[in-house]
C-alpha cells in the first residue's frame, strides 16, 4: 500500500462527522477531519433538540454542538477548515482537493450532511429579505408579525412552534391533509391559538417591495388560489445532499444520497457515507451519529486488512 498522508479523512464536522472523529481519535488512528464552514452542522440552527438521549430538560443545537466538538478536541481529534472540492477514489489511495491543495489517505468518511430543499418559486430574490431557512437566525427579525412557514414534517412543525415565540401568527402550509411530524410536536402546534392550517396546498410563488409582502399559494385538490399577506416565508420541506464534489465517483440514490451497506461502505472499498448524506429512512441526530460509530470502526478494519 502507498504512503498516505492520513488513515482516515472525514468531511463535515456535524453531528456524524464530529462522533467519527471521536471514535477514530480513541482508536489512536492517524486521522483528519475537514469542515468548510463553522463546526457543529445543522444542529447550530436548531433551537432545541428533545429527542436525543442524555439530556432530559433537552438542550439547544448551539450547545449540543459544541459538547461535542469539545469532546472531540479533548480526545486529540485534529480539525481543518477546509472545503473539500473534488476527489478521485480508488480502492487504495483516495485523493481530496481543497481548492490548490490535495492530500491522500487511505479510507474516507463522508460526513457532509444536507442543505434544505429550495420552494424554486422565485423566492432567490428574497433571501434575506423575507424568505428564511433557519428559525433559530432569523425568528427575532419577524417580531410582533406574520410569517409563513412551508412543511409538514418534525422540522417544519417545531421551528413552526418557535416561531411563535417571537410572531403574531404562523400560517402553516402543507401539500397534504395531515402532518407527517412526530404525534407529540403535531399535539403541541394544533393547541397553539398562533398556528392557522393551510392544507393540501404549495406556495406559487411571492412578492413584495423591499422583501416579501405577499406569499402565492395553491390549493392541490381544487386548484384555487390565493394570497397570504405576511412578512416572512421559513421554508422546511426536506433536504438535498451536499455532494458537489463527488463528481460521478459514488453509486447515489434517485435523490443523490450516497448509498451504502449495513457497514457504512459505498461502492468503493474504503469510502464510506453516514448521516445525512447517506440514502437512510431517517435523518436525525441519533441516526447520524449511530451511522458514524458504525463507519469509524469498519474504516479502522479496511485499514487494519490493507497492513
Ligand atoms: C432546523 C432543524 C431542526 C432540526 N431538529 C432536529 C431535532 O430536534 N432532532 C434531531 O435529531 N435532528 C434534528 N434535525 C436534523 C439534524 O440536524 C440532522 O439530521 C443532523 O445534523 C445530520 O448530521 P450530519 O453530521 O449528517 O450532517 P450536517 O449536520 O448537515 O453536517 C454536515 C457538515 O458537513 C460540512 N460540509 C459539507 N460539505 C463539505 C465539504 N465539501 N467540505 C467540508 N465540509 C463540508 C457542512 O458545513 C456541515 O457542517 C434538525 C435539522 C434542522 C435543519
Amino acid at each position: 500500500m502507498p504512503q498516505t498522508d492520513y488513515d482516515i479523512v472525514i468531511i463535515g464536522a456535524g453531528p456524524a462527522g464530529l462522533t467519527a472523529g471521536i471514535y477514530a481519535a480513541r482508536a489512536r488512528m492517524n486521522v483528519l477531519l475537514l469542515e468548510k464552514a463553522a463546526p457543529g452542522g445543522q444542529i447550530i440552527i436548531t433551537d432545541w433538540v428533545e429527542n436525543y438521549p442524555g439530556f432530559p430538560e433537552g438542550i439547544s443545537g448551539y450547545d449540543l454542538g459544541e459538547k461535542m466538538l469539545i469532546q472531540a478536541k479533548n480526545l486529540g481529534l485534529e480539525i481543518s477548515t477546509e472545503e473539500v472540492t473534488a476527489m478521485e477514489l480508488s480502492p487504495g489511495v483516495k485523493t481530496l482537493h481543497l481548492g490548490e491543495k490535495t492530500l491522500t489517505t487511505k479510507s474516507l468518511i463522508i460526513a457532509s450532511g444536507a442543505s434544505p430543499k429550495k420552494l424554486n418559486v422565485g423566492e432567490e430574490k428574497f433571501m434575506g429579505k423575507g424568505v428564511s431557512f433557519c428559525a433559530t437566525c432569523d425568528a427575532p427579525f419577524f417580531r410582533d408579525k406574520t410569517v409563513v412557514a412551508v412543511g409538514g414534517g418534525d422540522t417544519a412543525v417545531q421551528e413552526a412552534i418557535f416561531l411563535t415565540k417571537f410572531v403574531n401568527k404562523v400560517y402553516l402550509i402543507h401539500r397534504r391533509d395531515e402532518l407527517r411530524a412526530t404525534k407529540i410536536l403535531q399535539e403541541r402546534a394544533f393547541s397553539n391559538d398562533k398556528i392557522e392550517f393551510v392544507w393540501d396546498s404549495v406556495v406559487t410563488g411571492m412578492d413584495g417591495f423591499f422583501g416579501v409582502e405577499n406569499v402565492h399559494v395553491k390549493n392541490v385538490k381544487t386548484d384555487e388560489t390565493k394570497t397570504i399577506k405576511a412578512d416572512g416565508c421559513f421554508v422546511w420541506i426536506g433536504t438535498v445532499p451536499n455532494t458537489d464534489f463527488l463528481t460521478n465517483s459514488l453509486e447515489l440514490d434517485e435523490w443523490g444520497f450516497i448509498k451504502a451497506d449495513k457497514h457504512m461502505e459505498t461502492s468503493v472499498p474504503g469510502v464510506f457515507a453516514v448521516g445525512d448524506v447517506r440514502d437512510t429512512p431517517l435523518r436525525q441526530i441519533a441516526t447520524a451519529v449511530g451511522d458514524a460509530a458504525i463507519a469509524a470502526v469498519s474504516a479502522e478494519h479496511f485499514i487494519e486488512n490493507l497492513a
